[in-house]
């Protein structure tokens, strides 16, 4: 099957279908978290190993991507860099002592793929995250990437036929 992968459109289709969207969402709020988990792992396990990710890269465009004091220092491994220019560098830390990448576009972007792709952060592999349990929680969080992320808007579209929310 194909899935629609043209960013542009998609982000229309975010603008054009929010309130459709909203309805769904509260719609899929009648459902059991683990019926909500099966439906949405079937579906991403299709959609997923169907959409090339590093033709796509938007997230890293889009994101901010909180990181571990860990990663921090093994990445400052793998760089070969003092941790404290690291930090420097690419990193921001909140008052309350969050870590993220200090710019959007991710700094660590090189034209679509990712230019630590073996050492990016478990946030970065994680996301978009509908291969973990708990969909029912990340409703909002999942519906507000759906005009940026084809992976998301391909599983919510099928999701909608699939809980024959539309026909
Ligand atoms: S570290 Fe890599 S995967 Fe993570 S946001 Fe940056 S470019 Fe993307
Ligand atoms: S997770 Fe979504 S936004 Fe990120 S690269 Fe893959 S398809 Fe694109």
């Amino acid at each position: 099957m194909a899935y629609e992968t043209k960013l542009q459109y998609i982000a229309q289709q975010g603008i054009e279908k929010a309130e459709e969207n909203d309805f769904f969402l509260r719609s899929l709020k009648q459902h059991e978290g683990a019926e909500l988990d099966r439906i949405v792992h079937e579906i991403n396990t299709k959609v997923s190993a169907a959409i090339d990710c590093t033709s796509c890269g938007n997230c890293c465009k889009t994101l901010i991507v909180n990181i571990t004091p860990e990663e921090i220092k093994d990445l400052a491994v793998v760089m070969n860099m003092p941790e404290t220019e690291l930090r420097e560098k690419h990193i921001e830390e909140s008052q309350q002592g969050a870590c993220y990448i200090n710019s959007i576009p991710c700094h660590f972007l090189e034209d679509k793929k990712c230019g630590i792709y073996q050492h990016r952060f478990r946030e970065c592999r994680d996301f978009p995250h509908l291969h973990k349990t708990g969909f029912r929680e990340r409703l909002l969080g999942t519906l507000l990437h759906y005009g940026s992320c084809p992976i998301i808007y391909n599983v919510i579209e099928e999701m909608k036929h699939k809980l024959n929310f539309i026909e």
